[in-house]
């Protein structure tokens, strides 16, 4: 769907989310709509309100759009949306893809979200000596994941459920 121009609290742009995201935002006030879609409302039992075209954050967040955002296990977990990296399911550790003990890093390339269960599983080797397959490869983070990781955002992916049927 459309994407959502956000900007910073001093009316700065800094990124653009998706549509989902930015109504998240909204809905756990960490933003506010200041720009509508003229005929688009997202309507539930309980809310009714205007798709965001423009949101503005409620705090300022400093961003560094520049640099490469400094690597954190949250924001390891932020960036795969707390999705284990080898089976899909929902990830609280973060796993070294060359373990540390085999000299591997902590990067953004080099680490992914895993549940407790596979983390342990692979244990000290590689994906390959564990005969275990990435779902996808890690990555450096967008500037809108590394945004919301400033925000302080845990849990963006989730979009209400009444949303998410009506949006459908
Ligand atoms: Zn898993």
């Amino acid at each position: 769907m459309r994407d959502t121009l956000v900007l910073n609290a001093s009316f700065e742009p800094l990124s653009t989310v998706t549509l989902n995201r930015a109504v998240v935002l909204v809905l756990q006030d960490k933003a506010v709509v200041e720009q509508a879609h003229p005929e688009l409302r997202l309507r539930g039992a309980q809310v009714d309100i205007p798709a965001p075209r423009v949101i503005r954050l409620c705090r300022y967040v400093r961003v560094p759009f520049r640099r490469q955002a400094p690597w954190s296990r949250r924001g390891v977990l932020v960036r795969d949306r707390h999705r284990c990296a080898y089976c899909g399911r929902r990830a609280t550790t973060v796993d070294h893809v060359l373990p540390r003990s085999q000299g591997g890093q902590d990067t953004w390339l080099n680490t992914v979200a895993a549940c407790a269960e596979d983390n342990h599983r692979k244990a000290n080797r590689t994906p390959e000596e564990a005969g275990m397959a990435l779902l996808r490869e890690p990555f450096e983070p967008t500037p809108a994941d590394a945004m919301l990781l400033a925000l302080g955002a845990e849990e963006l992916g989730a979009l209400p459920e009444w949303l998410a049927r009506d949006a459908a």
